[in-house]
């Protein structure tokens, strides 16, 4: 595996970009120490999508590059092997499956994590070379939708518009995207240029009123689902009111009547559709009045559109009104989709979907087949598309696919129906995992785990949401034996006997053969395809190495591509026109009922990426929100009797899910909503995943994940605690336990639903091994409090003289200290008898009553310390029960 070397690669700050949303920012890194891999990090300033901004996930990369839980070495069923070994072994038994089965017994399930030149060569292999289209990814999950109305409309999957726009726009329309927190740095685009420009109108269009609508002029909280049926109206609205580009459409579409019929065809009179809505009939008419009278509008659009079993409906029903208004491609005017990945669309242009064929052409167009299976030199093509992503863990399930290969993604958490995903995993034959991450909810089900490389350590490039494609350059060592994912693609490759077509050198080799097929044969004769990157076709490897941003399409000969497409027309469709899509408006696959009567809608949060195996390392990240939670009306609160605060269950017919409730009138009454990054290795019962419906959009394959029918329950706790711990500990067996990472620290909040029979023993197992480390030599006490007041149970763990661990326990939430308090003591270097008297929460001037000869031997001294410095919730009639237990050597009590 060829590798710059890294001298030469981090002189002083590398130019890179971040991994997590699809804004895809540039960053400078900085690596200060290469042995403790401490890295500084900034924005970019000369990179065209953040202009050095960053957000507050960006901003503490720096934090996470660590090699704590690192996957290092490759291993076959928990035993560490040799990259030989693993290689050929998955290559074995890859092809053994497929002589005794067929190729659609196999399947790769991808990530838009991946880079590019990794994503390219795994869909090389699988449609190439095994001859199956059964690789898909989790941009499946973000915006599959996106790419079916994107081909619907304009024959190709292509965005019309970019960022600059946004400063362009004088109307700025964000329907289904909370930026605020999804894409941050595009907010801040939109907030600066409203501060400098306050004329510059906002219009959110969301269920829920989300930090994004801090910006809003206007806020549609249109009912869940109903966003075609709204912009059918809108289309209506513009050609009662004259509004229409007839020259745009006349020219440049196709289909106009037949889209105006459909959206005529339902009941537009104002109050009424406001009703049908949930909207205030004078704010509808004020949406549909500023989108008439500014030619200058821009849609932003994101998952809350495609996450639908209508997603791609929705995206035709937006494109409809800016292909009637010619607005499309033009300074500030289109519609512009925000992918969720920092390179899903990266993915896109190499075919990474199982329905689609490299360079963005067609799984079921013959002539593109052989123009693909000729450049490669392959055996065959893939000639139907594969299982989408939904539909390939079914086929797991039913042991259609027996082996199956995930990169870089966490489905057993993210897809919906996870419970079932993850019994799909349990029985299937093979299961190989390539992650950076040793403990994931997938990785415990693998069979086989290949150690990959992380960010600061990748090599290749990510194509962001306004097709910029930016180098992500490496910064670090490849640490273990960790490697890039197109080396161990393409190693099992050769193993599998396609060593010819797959002895790429570098990435940049891959690049180059990336970038030559999407030139090959895309001319005027063979017919023109969008995506064209013949322009850096011919780069070398340091070409390639100090690569700048570009959009595509960049055709040989160019320096660089246009920033919009279709101004003027120019689709990719065989008479150039575009087309209208009549949609009507349909409801969800499962609406709710009497037994599941709340809509569940998941999504993130500001400071978390996905399953949280990356930003779950920054202590700082959780500051913001630390536990899992369930956003409710305060009047369904009301009736359900639930508290703010107290543990909630989150039931459908397909799983459950635990969180704490957060009361808003932000969460319209009847809906509920839940983030979707919890794995179960964070937190007992808290994947979102679980509870979410399997329907999915019947074009696209995108699963409705913001559209479940749910019921809400108290959880009914019996017993409240908490733990901190200075080491990391296993997750607490309790029905509800979530781990929360402290800056040197671990907190673990918990509950029962059972009361314990006897707390000592609770505390004694969940701080087990905290207290087995006497088994290592270690010296460990251990020190117990009853607040008998209260009932409320405490025990520490103190390792080396030292606060290691200390757990309590109490019949209900608020009988339990302030968290701030324990953490004050964790860790402290130097501890006196009198801290150690604090650890439990001895204080307010009361003194312990002290028990037996055990407490003398480890507190001989300072017992009383002073109560001003002691932490604690003393009242009246509190009274407190003491012992000490010396583990060292064997318990002493
Ligand atoms: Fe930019 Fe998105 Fe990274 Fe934030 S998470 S720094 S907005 S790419």
């Amino acid at each position: 595996m060829k590798r710059l070397p890294l001298a030469e690669a981090t002189p002083c700050s590398v130019s890179t970009t971040c991994p997590y949303c699809g804004v895809g920012c540039g960053v400078k890194a900085t690596v200060t120490d290469v042995e403790a891999r401490t890295v500084t990090i900034a924005g970019d300033e000369s990179h065209p999508a953040n202009a050095g901004r960053l957000c507050v996930k960006g901003a503490a990369l720096g934090e996470t590059v660590a090699l704590e839980g690192r996957l290092l070495h490759p291993e076959i069923r928990g035993e560490r092997r040799t990259w030989d070994e693993a290689l050929g072994h998955v290559a074995g038994e890859f092809a053994r499956i497929i002589r005794e089965h067929g190729p659609e017994a196999v399947a790769i399930y991808a990530s838009g994590q991946l880079l590019t030149e990794d994503y390219y060569v795994a869909n090389k292999l699988m449609k190439g070379f095994i001859g199956t289209a059964n690789i898909d990814t989790n941009s499946r999950l973000c915006m599959s939708s996106s790419v079916a109305g994107h081909k619907r409309a304009f024959g190709s999957d292509t965005v019309p518009n970019c960022y600059e726009d946004l400063e362009l726009a004088d109307l700025v329309v964000l329907t289904g995207s909370n930026a605020a927190w999804c894409h941050p740095v595009l907010f801040q685009r939109i907030k600066a240029e409203k501060e400098r420009r306050p004329g510059l109108r906002v219009v959110v269009i969301d269920p829920r009123r989300t930090a994004t609508c801090e910006l809003a002029d206007l806020h549609l909280p249109v009912k869940a689902g109903e966003d075609v049926r709204l912009f059918n109206a809108l289309l209506a609205y513009l050609a009662t009111h004259g509004v229409l580009d007839d020259a745009f459409i006349g020219a440049h579409t196709r289909g106009f009547s037949a889209a105006l019929a459909t959206a005529v065809a339902q009941d537009n009179h104002i109050p009424h559709l406001a009703a049908t809505l949930g909207l205030d009939a004078l704010d509808l008419e004020r949406f549909f009045s500023w989108f008439a009278t500014t030619p200058r509008t821009l849609t932003l659009y994101s998952q809350g559109v495609n996450q639908s079993s209508a997603g791609a409906d929705k995206v035709n029903a937006i494109l409809n009104c800016h292909l009637a208004t010619g607005r499309i491609g033009k300074p500030g005017s289109g519609p512009l989709s925000l992918t969720g990945q920092p390179n899903a669309m990266g993915g896109r242009e190499v075919g990474g979907l199982a329905n689609m064929l490299a360079a963005h052409m067609e799984i079921e167009n013959p002539v593109h087949r052989e123009r693909v299976q000729r450049f490669w030199g392959a055996p065959s093509v893939a000639a139907t598309p594969g299982h989408k992503a939904v539909d390939m863990f079914e086929a797991v399930h039913d042991g259609r696919i027996k082996a199956i290969w995930i990169l870089a993604t966490n489905p057993v958490v993210s897809l919906p129906d996870a419970d079932r995903v993850r019994a799909a995993l349990q029985r299937c034959e093979l299961v190989v995992v390539s992650d950076c991450i040793a403990d994931t909810d997938t990785t415990r089900l693998a069979h086989v785990k290949f150690p990959a490389l992380g960010w600061g350590e990748k090599d290749g490039t990510v194509t962001n949401s306004e097709r910029r494609i930016s180098r992500q350059r490496p910064f670090l060592p490849m640490p273990g034996e960790a490697r890039a994912d197109w080396w161990i693609v393409c190693e099992v490759a050769k193993r599998m006997g396609f060593a010819d077509a797959f002895s790429f050198a570098s990435p940049a080799d891959i690049f180059a053969e990336h970038a030559a097929l999407s030139a090959f044969e895309n001319d005027e004769a063979h017919g023109r395809r969008d995506f064209d990157i013949g322009g850096v076709a011919a780069l070398d490897v340091a070409g390639y190495r100090d690569l700048e941003p570009f959009q595509w399409p960049r055709r040989q000969g160019e320096a660089q591509g246009p920033a919009r497409l279709f101004g003027e027309g120019g689709f990719f469709t065989p008479d150039g026109r575009a087309s209208f899509l009549a949609v009507g408006a349909r409801g969800p696959v499962h609406a709710p009922d009497q037994d599941y009567p709340f809509v569940l809608n998941t999504g993130r949060i500001r400071d978390q990426w996905h399953t949280m195996t990356r930003t779950g390392l920054a202590a700082r990240l959780l500051q913001h929100i630390g536990e899992p939670f369930c956003a409710l009306h305060p009047d369904d609160a009301a009736g359900l009797g639930i508290s703010v605060g107290e543990v909630v269950e989150l039931e459908s017919r397909w799983g459950l899910a635990r969180a704490r409730a957060e009361l808003t009138a932000d969460q319209a009454p009847g809906t509920v909503f839940m983030p979707m990054h919890w794995t179960g290795v964070l937190a007992s019962a808290s994947r979102v995943g679980a509870v979410v419906n399997p329907a999915v959009d019947p074009v696209s394959g995108q699963p409705e994940s913001k559209h479940t029918p749910v019921r809400v329950r108290r959880f009914g706790a019996q017993w409240h605690g908490f733990l901190f711990s200075t080491v990391a500990l296993p997750l607490p067996a309790a029905d509800y336990a979530v781990a929360i990472r402290g800056g040197k620290f671990w907190r673990f909040e918990l509950a029962g639903q059972s009361a314990p029979a006897d707390r000592q023993e609770l505390a004694n197992e969940l701080l087990k091994y905290s207290r087995e480390q006497h088994l290592a030599g270690v010296s460990v006490e251990s020190l117990e409090y009853v607040d008998l007041a209260r009932g409320v149970y405490r025990q520490a763990v103190i390792a080396e003289g030292r606060l290691q661990s200390v757990c309590f326990i109490g019949p209900d939430s608020g009988s339990l200290p302030e968290r701030g308090l324990c953490l004050f003591w964790c860790g402290r270097e130097n501890d006196s008898p009198g801290h150690r008297h604090a650890y439990a929460g001895v204080g307010g001037g009361h003194r312990p009553t002290l028990q037996g000869r055990q407490q003398l031997r480890l507190l001989p001294a300072g017992i009383e310390g002073d109560p001003g410095e002691l932490p604690g919730r003393a009242g009246a009639g509190f009274r407190l029960s003491f012992r000490a237990v010396s583990l060292t050597g064997g318990r002493s009590e």
